[in-house]
């Protein structure tokens, strides 16, 4: 179906867009943007909404920037979404709580003549979106699956080593991507015996921490630690983020137990702080401050009546369509490097010093 843009007097002339066959004429420069965010389970999604407000106004747009409640989650984001269609909203950025339970929300946004950008989690079973920006998802699990066996080696040159995999929450499909891209790397490790998961709990389905929360990954360590390391040594552990990897640093000290080496995603200030002091082994950064300033790229080429640039139209197929996307490249931290990856963040900059 055609998209019904209006052009609504933005002075510009409409610069048809030579390729995409699109000939949208962009909107008016004060319009109204919108943001809906999921809950607050990491420290990138607080950061993000603050850039947001900050970086729409500037821009000179009008903005709505909304976090779904902490319990009722998904419906509060279909109701914000739908609030957003309603008051006209020209773009519609979205951090999805449930990849898969919005179809209905954005495509009501495509027939009042929004554009929908899927922002750092991709939104599945709909041709009703148009973008998706995010960092690497698939390139993310790869450093950390990396930097769980040169962690390990590190410690002890030669394995076997015992280990035990988390993955993050079902409903947001990042989770399954992170953990592939740590699989890529990992299982030709299992594979040859030079990597054991001592569970035997290798399934997504049996490792994945509904709604990413620190209590899940707490008491799944606890139960793991009872049920199969009384004796044996536990060597490392895969978390797919800070959060995760906090609750599971605790878990394992409360039972007095050697602390593995344990991966992470996000450089949360608590993490960083754990680095540096030789207890997590390492994070990802994937710096808001970027994927924030790639989002409002993009509105402001939609704005203009421009199609966004992306860099990738193979990889996020999202049930219904590819999904053009734009990648933006995450980086290792450990603390060897921790001083170099957040030279230019001075808040955590501050912490390696
Ligand atoms: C994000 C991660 C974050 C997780 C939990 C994921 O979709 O990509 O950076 O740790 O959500 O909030």
């Amino acid at each position: 179906a055609m998209l019904a843009l209006t052009a609504c007097g933005s002075g510009r002339d409409g610069d048809t867009d030579s390729g995409s066959g699109d000939s949208a004429k962009g909107f008016a420069a004060n319009s109204l943007i919108g943001v809906a965010l999921p809950a607050k389970t990491s420290e990138n999604w607080v950061l993000a909404g603050d850039l947001f407000t900050n970086g729409l106004k500037e821009a000179g747009f009008t903005s709505d920037v909304q976090y779904a409640g902490a319990s009722t989650t998904v419906a509060d984001q279909q109701a914000q979404i739908t609030a957003m269609v309603t008051k006209g909203a020209k773009v519609i950025v979205i951090g999805a709580t449930d990849a898969a339970q919005l179809s209905t929300q954005v495509t009501a946004a495509h027939a009042a003549g929004a554009k929908v950008i899927a922002y750092d989690r991709l939104i599945t079973g709909t041709p009703d979106v148009d973008y998706y920006v995010a960092f690497d998802n698939f390139k993310v699990g790869q450093l950390q699956g990396q930097a769980l066996l040169d962690g390990m080696k590190a410690k002890k040159p030669t394995g076997p080593y015992n280990i035990e995999l988390f993955a993050g929450s079902p409903d947001d499909n990042n989770a399954t991507v992170f953990f592939n891209g740590a699989m890529d790397v990992l299982k030709p490790e299992i594979d040859k015996g030079n990597v054991v998961v001592t569970s035997g709990q290798k399934d997504f389905k049996q490792i994945a921490i509904q709604g990413w929360k620190a209590e899940g990954a707490q008491a799944r360590m606890d139960q793991l630690l009872t049920s199969t390391y009384g004796s044996k040594e536990l060597d490392g552990v895969l978390s797919p983020n800070d959060t995760l990897a906090r609750a599971i640093i605790q878990s394992v000290k409360s039972r007095n137990k050697a602390v593995p080496v344990v991966t992470g995603q996000d450089s949360e200030v608590e993490s960083v702080k754990s680095i540096v002091a030789g207890e997590q082994y390492m994070t990802i950064n994937k710096d808001t401050r970027t994927l924030v300033a790639q989002t409002l790229t993009m509105v402001k080429a939609l704005q203009a009546g421009n199609a966004p640039e992306v860099n990738d139209t193979k990889s996020y197929n999202n049930g219904s369509k590819v999904v053009d996307t734009y990648l933006l490249p995450p980086v290792a931290v450990t603390k060897a490097n921790a001083a170099e990856a957040y030279a230019n963040d001075p808040k955590l900059a501050a912490l390696t010093k």
